[in-house]
């Protein structure tokens, strides 16, 4: 019998506020019941005790003081704010920062989760009687489905989502300063219960309606849903908020705030004038208010987290991930980057004592993170660990975070994060001023004398991996989706590298130019080297893992490479050492030094951490700008095995390794043991107790070697693939991979107990070969359709200069009439200037949306006679919603025109902050979609 639903089974499913009737208070028996009792009292007390009831919420507080229990608070709806019943409200799935946001509100994510339940319960489900499938949601946070058009519903039975903050409506806010507990009905749940230890028995039932446990969507603690399993005093109870507490932003820090109001506004400023003296302590509030505050509670145990995550990371993976740290933590401490950036979060949250930060994404994502810390000047800085999402992530992969992201269960991330050590790592600044020695040569086609970003962490290269690396960006602009990051490294490293195209453009590089470190001239060293690239490297990583200082221990000339001792390394590349860089070569290395001065003599290509550009005749100096802190995430200190604290590492380990096929791994890796019985042996190896992975690898792989004499059939003899990797089949509820670059890291003996598990992609499953997911492709841009176009009889389509006529006079019907007839939304006057560029001068919104809409996607970045985009005249305008428009609908917002300026660079010139804000927010987006596209292989 369900605790919490006991004599509802008409209601299916029920939540604690409208569970606990008398009748069940009664079969709790008598000191339950008192206890029962002692709540509502509370409870109803609390209720009175909150200021604004609303006038109209007699419902509200019947419903509270019926169910005696609604822990979640009876919330006063914010003043002025649409209360949660608002059928205009939308269904969100992020969360509301604004000053609407409803207590208690779930983040909805589509979901094909098997079944038809609703959590609603089938007394409130509007959806079974519509005889059809419909379609459903699940809440990130909390973990119900509903149908979506039950959503609404929720009001009904009272259930709302784990609060993420708490009301400061009241000046007696002797709110309760512990977080309690939110208790949801599951239909599955894995794990044992709590009170009696067993398990929770659906295994195969998946479509049982029966509820089988109660679970906290803050602590997960879980209980069979019946009376012997979880005590009713439990509704009550403080939650520790589980085993993650220590990074978890527990909600009672987070304050909702009360916009001052009119009237009392003039009071209160006297008021604050005479408390500041008093209080000038805790500094001056920023002059903008904010409809929320963090008031943290400092202990020293606690290290919490702010998430970022860039949901379009690694074909989407950072989209899904963002869904499980909504639920391992508060919804109010994950930020998803496509919603802005990271500014205004870690302005909110700057005075948390302890706080670590979450990067998801790639190295550009880390860099923009790292650039705003730099600019909020946060004492001490909060330090930053990544969680690599797409591939490349050269920065990650340096501080033992991997070079990408499979399948490793987030909570154990987020211990990782919690454990991982602070280091330093440097970062270094970029100069550059026009060459004085040269003459403005007539400009390069496409040559800047500004570079894409002034600050770099992983290197600065010039010559022909920039070369490679401009000519692809370019290539894909025209042909996108021919163009990833395999196909640039194809480029990279083989065909292309010998078209006498690229060749020739780098195969002087020496000669123009001029390299000094700390006051030594290098330039004879490297005209004798003649070098086709040289790089200024800050980490030991390149390109997507490669080492291009040679392994620790080869170069007994120079001190070890590290990122934080103030020193970069200089290396020189010739066609040879670029080739054999990919099969494990070094470059040659040139020297270590804290500053460089590099003088070029003509436009060459450089890139900065990634961003390519064709920089003229310039003078740039590198010099060590700051120390970034950051999370390295640790090797585990002892090799002891997890299940056997006490016991010694044996000296050896002789373990049985079997392989799993990709196809059984993806149907089973939730289930342990049908996984185990799906793999096959692959033999046995005997390892040292305290060997790592890579060393277990090496004895892996030598099992090929030793042939055996098992029958040719079996699947045994199918060669190993050299994609396989280990799966951690101890640590977590389920099977995941253990990334590559991190082998390092784990000690055997903790991810294996008797046998080692290994996944082989390449190997034949059971049933058929892996039916791997293909990328989905982005989708179409919709391209000037031709709507069925009424060509009266054989009338000529409309002359280009009419459509001009009609841009330039805001004559937003007779444009439309002309496009219908046939005429060319692509018409440019004598002056290149296009139909956008009219409608951006005359202001004309509605035009700028028809454009937008129907003329092909060139029409957005193409230039005019005086190499103007559209969108750098409407950011000189000032035009905010029209550059809104242009930069959502996907234009460029890193060209520059003739004067080297950037959209944002012509808004400032313009003195309009507010969008040139927005358009560098946008510009750094566009970055980060960049680094996207490069990793949706
Ligand atoms: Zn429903
Ligand atoms: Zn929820
Ligand atoms: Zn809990
Ligand atoms: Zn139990």
């Amino acid at each position: 019998m369900s605790v919490l639903g006991a004599g509802h089974s008409t209601q299916g499913v029920c939540n604690e506020a409208t569970a606990l009737g008398p009748a069940e208070a009664e079969a709790l028996g008598k000191e339950e019941g008192e206890r029962l009792g002692a709540l509502r009292q509370m409870w109803r007390y609390r209720s009175w005790d909150v200021p604004q009831i609303p006038a109209e919420a007699p419902q509200t507080q019947k419903a509270i003081t019926k169910s005696g229990l609604q822990h979640l608070a009876p919330p006063p709806p914010a003043l002025g704010a649409p209360c949660s019943g608002d059928p205009e409200r939308q269904i969100r799935s992020i969360v509301d920062w604004s000053e609407s946001a409803t207590y208690g509100e779930h983040i909805w994510f589509e979901t094909n989760v098997s079944g038809d339940f609703c959590y609603v319960g089938e007394q409130y489900c509007v959806a079974k009687m519509l005889q059809k499938s419909v379609p459903r949601r699940k809440c990130a946070a909390c973990k119900i489905v509903v149908h979506t058009p039950c959503i609404e519903q929720l009001e009904k039975i009272n259930f709302r989502c784990k609060p993420s903050f708490r009301e400061s409506g009241s000046r007696n806010v002797r709110e309760p300063t512990f977080v309690r507990h939110h208790w949801v009905h599951r239909r599955r749940q894995d794990g044992k219960c709590r009170h009696c230890g067993k398990g929770f028995q659906q295994k195969f039932t998946f479509h049982s309606k029966e509820i089988v446990a109660i679970s906290c969507s803050w602590c997960k603690q879980a209980y069979h849903s019946k009376v012997s399993c979880f005590m009713l005093q439990q509704i009550e109870e403080p939650c520790s908020l589980g085993v993650h507490a220590a990074v978890v932003i527990p909600p009672t820090w987070i304050l909702r705030a009360r916009r001052p109001q009119n009237t009392l506004k003039a009071s209160k400023k006297k008021k604050r004038a005479s408390f500041k003296r008093k209080s000038s302590k805790k500094g001056p509030e920023e002059g903008r208010w904010r409809p929320f505050i963090i008031r943290p509670t400092p202990s020293p145990l606690m290290k919490p987290l702010l998430v970022f995550v860039n949901p379009k990371s690694g074909g989407n993976q950072g989209a899904k991930i963002i869904q499980s740290f909504l639920w391992y933590l508060n919804p109010r401490q994950v930020f998803d980057l496509s919603q802005g950036g990271p500014r205004e979060a870690l302005e909110m949250y700057r005075k948390v004592h302890n706080l670590r930060i979450l990067a998801c994404g790639g190295d550009g994502t880390v860099g923009w993170i790292l650039s705003t810390l730099d600019q909020l000047r946060l004492k001490p800085p909060p330090p930053v660990a990544i969680l690599p999402l797409g591939t490349g992530n050269d920065l990650a992969r340096t501080l033992n975070w991997g070079g990408g992201y499979t399948d490793e269960p987030v909570s154990k991330i987020l211990s990782h994060v919690e454990e991982g050590n602070v280091v330093q790592l440097d970062r270094w600044d970029l100069r550059v001023e026009p060459n004085p020695e040269e003459g403005p040569e007539e400009r390069d086609e496409g040559a800047t004398d500004r570079l894409p970003l002034d600050v770099f962490n992983n290197y600065f290269s010039l010559g022909f991996d920039a070369h490679v690396t401009l000519e692809f960006h370019e290539s894909r602009e025209a042909n996108p989706e021919k163009f990833n990051s395999r196909f640039r490294n194809k480029m990279f490293y083989a065909g292309t590298a010998f078209s006498d195209f690229l060749m020739g453009s780098s195969k002087d590089l020496a000669k123009h130019i001029r390299v000094v470190c700390d006051g030594t001239d290098l330039t004879p060293k490297i005209q004798d080297l003649k070098p086709q690239c040289i790089v200024f490297l800050n980490i030991p990583r390149y390109c997507a893992g490669t080492m291009p200082w040679g392994h620790p221990g080869e170069h007994h000339d120079f001190e070890p490479q590290r990122h934080d001792d103030g020193y970069l390394e200089v290396i020189g590349f010739t066609m040879t050492s670029l080739a054999a860089l990919q099969v494990g070569g070094h470059g040659e290395r040139l020297t270590q030094c804290r500053e460089v001065v590099l003088t070029t003599s003509k436009a060459i290509p450089v890139q900065v951490d990634g961003e390519p550009c064709k920089l003229v005749a310039s003078r740039i100096r590198i010099t060590l700008r700051n120390q970034a802190t950051m999370v390295q995430k640790a090797k585990r200190r002892s090799a002891t095995p997890l299940h056997s604290d006490q016991q010694q590492v044996p000296e050896q380990l002789r373990i049985q390794v079997s392989r799993v096929s990709m196809h059984d791994y993806e149907a089973l890796h939730y289930d342990k043991e049908q996984l185990k019985e799906a793999s096959v042996p692959l033999g046995t190896v005997v390892v040292p107790g305290d060997s790592d992975l890579e060393l277990c690898r090496v004895h892996i792989e030598r099992l090929q070697q030793e042939p055996e004499g098992a029958g040719a059939e079996s699947p045994t003899c199918q060669k190993l693939s050299p994609k396989w990797c280990f799966l951690d089949a101890t640590t977590a509820s389920r099977f995941y991979r253990i990334d590559r670059a991190q082998e390092h890291l784990n000690y055997v003996t903790e991810i294996a107990q008797d046998e080692i598990y290994i996944l082989d992609p390449e190997l034949l499953g059971a049933s058929a070969r892996p039916d791997l997911p293909t990328p989905t492709s982005p989708l179409p841009t919709s391209p000037c359709s031709p709507t069925p176009r009424s060509l009266p009889g054989d009338a000529a389509p409309p002359k280009g200069e009419e459509l001009v006529e009609a841009a330039k006079r805001n004559d937003f019907c007779k444009l439309q009439e002309l496009h219908r007839a046939g005429g060319d939304l692509m018409h440019r006057d004598d002056q290149s200037r296009t139909l956008l560029h009219h409608a951006v001068s005359t202001g004309s919104k509605e035009v700028v949306r028809y454009l937008l809409d129907h003329a092909p996607q060139e029409i957005l970045d193409a230039v005019e006679e005086n190499g103007e985009t559209c969108l750098h005249q409407a950011a000189a305008l000032g035009q905010r919603t029209i550059c809104h428009y242009i930069v959502e609908a996907g234009a460029s917002l890193m060209k520059t025109d003739q004067q080297g300026d950037t959209p944002r660079q012509r808004a400032e010139k313009a003195q309009d902050t507010e969008l040139a804000a927005y358009l560098e927010n946008r510009q750094h987006y566009q970055m980060i979609q960049r680094e996207d596209q490069e990793t949706a292989v």
